[in-house]
């Protein structure tokens, strides 16, 4: 008999730590600096660009050799955790970003912890993202058959919900046959103003981003009705096949709202799929005030939304909602035998996530969603949605109050489009300047906000999803951008 084959001249150590009380003080005082870090949010720049050096530091080679704890926590101490995004401060008013919770660093650590696989079986996790699931479905006055997903954010909510689409309305076998040229394209609707990912999404299905008919937008930049009736019609006389019109409760670019009841109706009329785009703007729809404009939203027949955005769980998370369950889990299943379940045991707790969407290892983003609104109630959170939107109003009314600055959009909910002019300057020319003043002012430390075009012109951006955003940062942001404007504009 041959002796059985040992391993190499390490024993079968295992990669936990071999002196616990030191990793125990370490992790403590890792803890102590993600707290200080969560607490310091208010007086950092908002933004510091990376050092070269650091960057040096992060570009090194494959270590071979394990470097050991206390190094690496060092390392990223010194190396990582200075250079954030900076949307955890008051003053980061860039693109749509949440501002997190130090609760979301308990919750983190605890997933960690339990490094928990949630593609399915039978634990614990399983039940938290479940309960998650039925939160939102009384969020937005979804039937209990409604069917949910935790996701890394909108754009992966958005492609399974319109994979889902596609499944249900195609007339044919889609999945198993592919896109059937002969049965007429299949298209769908959006506005002009709608966010990138419904294009990115038609892509990828295959259906080409083409076959997204961007509708045009009214004075305020919401989805002209009309000209959506008109595009189908057109389409249809083509012999095309529509089959789905994606609506916003607030578009990215000015937080304008569509008419989302409208949209509902016209989707029923054509029998067409009807998926809200709500990243942001369905949070909205938690306070009483922008509820009424919104109520379309509860006629949806998929819902994409964010919980890292307004709802301030940390990235990544999302979420897609949709209200037939069937047609949801028929767009994804496929259950080979390795992953048959099995009546009791682990492998029962039937239906599986997996079955929902494109990820089969998924792991415990519902218990950071699960602690943040067990933790402050959706009723908190709908008062800082409320906050927010006050917020932008007011810069709305000191932009329309100064001379030296122009609104671009209407403030329809927690975006304020604007512009520092200069009488006389090129359209080019104050494009530039605005540009410039973003720029500076995200140099400076001061405030990060982003640029965006509207009607062809260059605006200063100001989005709020931020819970520690307050009125007193407005009267900074004003100051500031001024001050910046009239010192470029005499340069
Ligand atoms: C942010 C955003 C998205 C994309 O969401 P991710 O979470 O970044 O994937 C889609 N639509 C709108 C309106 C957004 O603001």
């Amino acid at each position: 008999m041959t002796s059985p084959s040992t391993g190499p001249d390490t024993p079968e150590q295992s990669l936990d730590p071999q002196d616990w009380a030191e990793f125990r003080r370490l992790s403590h005082a890792m803890l102590d600096a993600a707290l200080d870090h969560m607490q310091g949010a208010t007086e950092r720049p908002v933004w510091k660009p990376v050092p070269e050096e650091v960057k040096t530091a992060l570009a090194g080679p494959l270590p071979m050799e394990g470097q050991g704890t206390a190094q690496v926590c060092e390392d990223l101490i010194q190396q990582v955790l200075p250079y954030a995004t900076g949307n955890t401060h008051p003053r980061f008013f860039g693109w749509v970003h949440g501002a997190g919770t130090p609760g979301g660093v308990i919750a983190e650590t605890m997933a960690a912890a339990m490094n928990a696989n949630l593609g399915g079986r039978d634990h614990g996790a399983i039940y938290v993202e479940r309960q998650v699931i039925d939160w939102c479905r009384q969020l937005f006055d979804f039937p209990e058959t409604a069917s949910g997903l935790v996701v890394s954010g909108t754009s992966v909510a958005t492609l399974i919900a319109l994979t889902a689409a596609r499944h249900q309305k195609a007339g044919y076998d889609v999945r198993r046959e592919g896109i059937r040229p002969e049965e007429g394209r299949l298209v769908g609707y959006t506005s002009a103003e709608a966010h990138s990912c419904v294009a990115r999404t038609f892509d990828m299905m295959g259906l080409g981003m083409e076959a997204l008919r961007n509708v045009a937008v009214d004075a305020d930049y919401r989805m002209d009705i009309g000209a959506l009736r008109a595009a189908i019609e057109a389409d249809l006389a083509a012999g095309l096949k529509p089959f789905c019109v994606t609506g916003s409760p607030a578009t990215v670019n000015s937080g304008a709202i569509d008419d989302l009841d409208a949209i509902a109706d016209v989707c029923q009329e054509y029998g067409l799929w009807f998926h809200v785009d709500g990243a942001f703007g369905a949070v909205a729809a938690l306070s009483e005030t922008f509820r009424p404009r919104m109520k379309g939203i509860a006629r949806a027949d998929s819902i994409a939304f964010d919980f890292h955005k307004w709802m301030h769980v940390q990235y990544d998370a999302g979420f897609v909602l949709i209200r037939d369950e069937a047609a949801h889990r028929e767009a994804f299943t496929l259950r080979p035998e390795y992953l048959t379940a099995a009546p009791r045991g682990l492998a029962g707790g039937n239906p599986w996530f997996c079955e929902y969407g494109p990820e089969l290892s998924r792991g415990f983003r519902a218990l950071k969603v699960w602690f943040a609104l067990k933790e402050h109630g959706i009723k908190r959170i709908a008062e800082k949605v409320e906050d927010n939107c006050r917020q932008a109003a007011y810069l709305g009314q000191l932009v329309q109050a100064h001379p030296d600055l122009e609104l671009s959009a209407p403030v329809a909910l927690n975006i304020c489009c604007f512009r520092f002019v200069v009488p006389g300057l090129a359209v080019e020319d104050l494009n530039t300047l605005n540009s410039e003043i973003v720029m500076d002012l995200q140099e400076s430390g001061v405030a990060a906000p982003s640029t965006t075009k509207l009607g062809g012109v260059t605006s200063i951006r100001v989005n709020i999803t931020n819970h520690r955003t307050t009125t007193a940062d407005m009267d900074l942001l004003v100051k500031a951008v001024v001050e910046l404007g009239r010192q470029a504009a005499r340069d």
